[in-house]
């Protein structure tokens, strides 16, 4: 059964991994600009990095008949320098006409900082600007709850943008209810042992339901899963859910959220 992985970090994955993807039936992915694994020394890195995710990963996903689309911005975990991050800003434009780019993301918070709250509104601005979807990083720390709550404020207090055109990634059982309850979407990002496994992504959508909600793997640089996505599809099987349910959350829904930018066109 066909599959999109709508949160994976492929330029730090194997070609190896796009095979073993496909072979798994995974048709389309999205590619989150993110921390490669270091710190860039300077904002010209980042020129290169949006080079790589706009103009070589789509070639190798095409290689192995996977659609490859991707989101620009600087990361929270290198945005906590406003001055630093204004300039990647500034380069971000010039992208966002390439056929393959979706949105701005993932944005959001790291630690918390009012730095990052600062780089995060400066994005916000920019996706309404240039009438851009948006995806959403939240912390991994403690401070979930906080961070995505100052996240969807961050956002509610533009006007302008439909939190329907929003997905916040990495929600767990403690922030699900109010991310969907305000109006935007819900990604759940899996991985092999700790945060969201594909064990308790079942379990979330047996407690909150598979409206407005997908589970996607964001295989990095770390230790993570780029198959955690069909896994969870034989989770949800052995419990029982409906094919029309697990095709819901690993197919539909992701396609409606990403068809709301003409550019994905994935059938
Ligand atoms: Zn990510």
């Amino acid at each position: 059964m066909r599959y999109i992985d709508p949160h994976i970090h492929m330029v730090s994955r194997t070609t190896d991994d796009y095979q073993r993807m496909a072979q798994a039936g995974c048709v389309a992915i999205t590619e989150p600009a993110f921390w490669a694994g270091f710190d860039r020394s300077s904002p010209k890195g980042f020129f290169d990095y949006f080079r790589q995710l706009t103009e070589y990963e789509p070639q190798r996903a095409a290689m192995f008949g996977i659609r490859h689309f991707t989101w620009l911005c600087i990361n929270p975990k290198e945005g906590d320098d406003p001055g630093f991050a204004r300039e990647v800003m500034s380069i971000i434009p010039d992208f966002l006409d390439k056929q393959t780019v979706l949105g701005i993301g993932e944005i959001g918070l790291n630690k918390n900082t009012k730095n990052e709250l600062i780089v995060l509104e400066d994005h916000i601005g920019l996706a309404e600007k240039h009438n851009q979807l948006i995806l959403v990083h939240t912390p991994h720390l403690e401070d979930k709850l906080k961070g995505t709550r100052i996240i969807m404020d961050a956002i509610e207090a533009n006007a302008s943008i439909d939190p329907g055109r929003v997905l916040i990634d990495h929600v767990e059982e403690h922030t699900v209810k109010e991310v969907l309850d305000r109006g935007f979407w819900a990604g759940m990002t899996l991985y092999p042992d700790t945060k969201c496994t594909p064990q308790r992504a079942a379990d979330i959508v047996e407690m909150y339901g598979n409206e407005r909600i997908w589970i996607n793997s964001a295989g990095d640089w770390g230790i993570s899963d780029p198959l955690s996505v069909p896994k969870a599809r034989i989770e949800m099987k052995r419990r029982g859910h409906s094919a029309a349910s697990i095709e819901k959350v690993s197919f539909e829904n992701p396609r409606t959220f990403l068809g709301q930018c003409p550019r994905f066109d994935v059938e």
